[in-house]
């Protein structure tokens, strides 16, 4: 399939500012030197705990916040050296939607002035045909189109993601990036609006960069996991290599959180302790050794690259020093693990 995005060693520091003159002192480190590509039609995940720097990533593809340094690509176009108005154009294809969309719908418009005006600044739809687009947006995202006249507060919360969602869809876009999209919904509504959402991928040929911390939706959705820890992807790789074969600790903890359906499968239980240290001032070498339970000194010292071993699949990586001696058994933990 074809590269759709692709993003080069993405930096975004936040400066924390100081002194009487107000210089730089520090510099929060939330994405830091981040590289992956999403090709055209899948679904890519973005998990970890929060503060992990995965919805700092989504907002700096976007340019909502100007990355430090680093190179985004979107369909063969270098999105950091546009500016304002040509960033503003490239949105029609590229699109966001938000954990609560009530936060970004506005509360005087009615539904039909959203979508009026989300169309109308990618200027996608000509006037005159607009009220037949938003009834089919409404009933494509299952709700009624007399339902365009109401408000957002008239709506549940499931209602309003499809809302979020049709708004998004309005502009006709290539990628929409869902930062936690369902998370804040029901299981059962969350159930809803995935499916919605896979179907959208199906018959518009969408891609997604999914961000979330909840690995119950991501097995759901994604063809392919990144996952991130401290600003750093720590793991890539197709899903199923990412679920049933996970070779960073930090993955094998997350995972070990999630309930095991089948209690007969015996699952190497890996807990995670104490919290994730500041991104500030984060740890040497490798950033999870603070809380790793197989960290050595090399650990405190050598910042693990990502890479494939002989026995990951093609196209799984992992970024641990010790990632096929602990698989093989050699390396045991230096800590107690559960
Ligand atoms: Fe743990 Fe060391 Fe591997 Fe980091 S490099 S995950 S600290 S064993
Ligand atoms: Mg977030």
């Amino acid at each position: 399939n074809k590269e759709l995005l692709s993003v080069e060693n993405l930096k975004q520091y936040f400066p924390i500012k100081g002194g009487i003159f107000g210089r730089t002192v520090n510099n929060v480190k939330a994405v830091d030197d981040v590289s992956f590509t999403v090709y055209e039609g899948e679904t890519v995940s973005i998990v970890g705990e929060s503060g992990c720097g995965k919805s700092t990533t989504g907002r700096a593809i976007l340019r909502l916040d100007t990355p430090t340094s680093g190179k985004v690509e979107f369909d063969g176009v270098d999105l950091v050296s546009l500016n304002k108005k040509q960033m503003r154009k490239m949105r029609k294809d590229m699109q966001i939607i938000f954990q609560d969309p009530y936060a970004s719908l506005n509360p005087r418009q009615t539904v039909r002035q959203i979508l009026n005006e989300a169309m109308e600044i990618q200027n996608v739809v000509p006037k005159s045909d607009r009220d037949d687009r938003i009834a089919e947006l409404m009933k494509t995202v299952g709700l009624q189109p007399f339902q365009a006249d109401r408000f957002p507060h008239e709506f549940s919360g499931g209602q309003r993601q499809r809302i979020g969602i049709a708004r998004a869809l309005s502009v006709d876009p290539k990628l929409i990036i869902c930062d936690e999209a369902v998370s804040a919904l029901d299981v059962s509504i969350q159930a809803q609006v995935l499916n919605l959402l896979q179907r959208f991928q199906r018959e518009m040929n969408l891609t997604y960069l999914f961000i979330s911390h909840d690995l119950g939706v991501v097995r759901h959705i994604s063809d392919r996991i990144i996952v991130m820890y401290l600003g750093k992807i720590v793991e890539i790789g197709d899903k199923e290599s990412i679920f049933e074969n996970p070779q960073h600790p930090y993955t094998k903890a997350l995972l070990s959180a999630i309930p095991v359906p089948d209690p007969e499968i015996k699952k190497e239980r890996i807990l995670l302790q104490g919290d994730i240290p500041s991104p500030i001032d984060p740890p040497t070498g490798c950033r999870f050794h603070t809380r790793c339970p197989f960290a050595t000194d090399k650990c405190k010292e050598e910042l693990p690259v990502l890479e494939s071993l002989s026995h990951m699949t093609e196209g799984h990586e992992a970024a641990c020093h010790y990632a096929k001696e602990i698989e093989t058994g050699e390396h045991k933990p230096t800590k107690d693990i559960t």
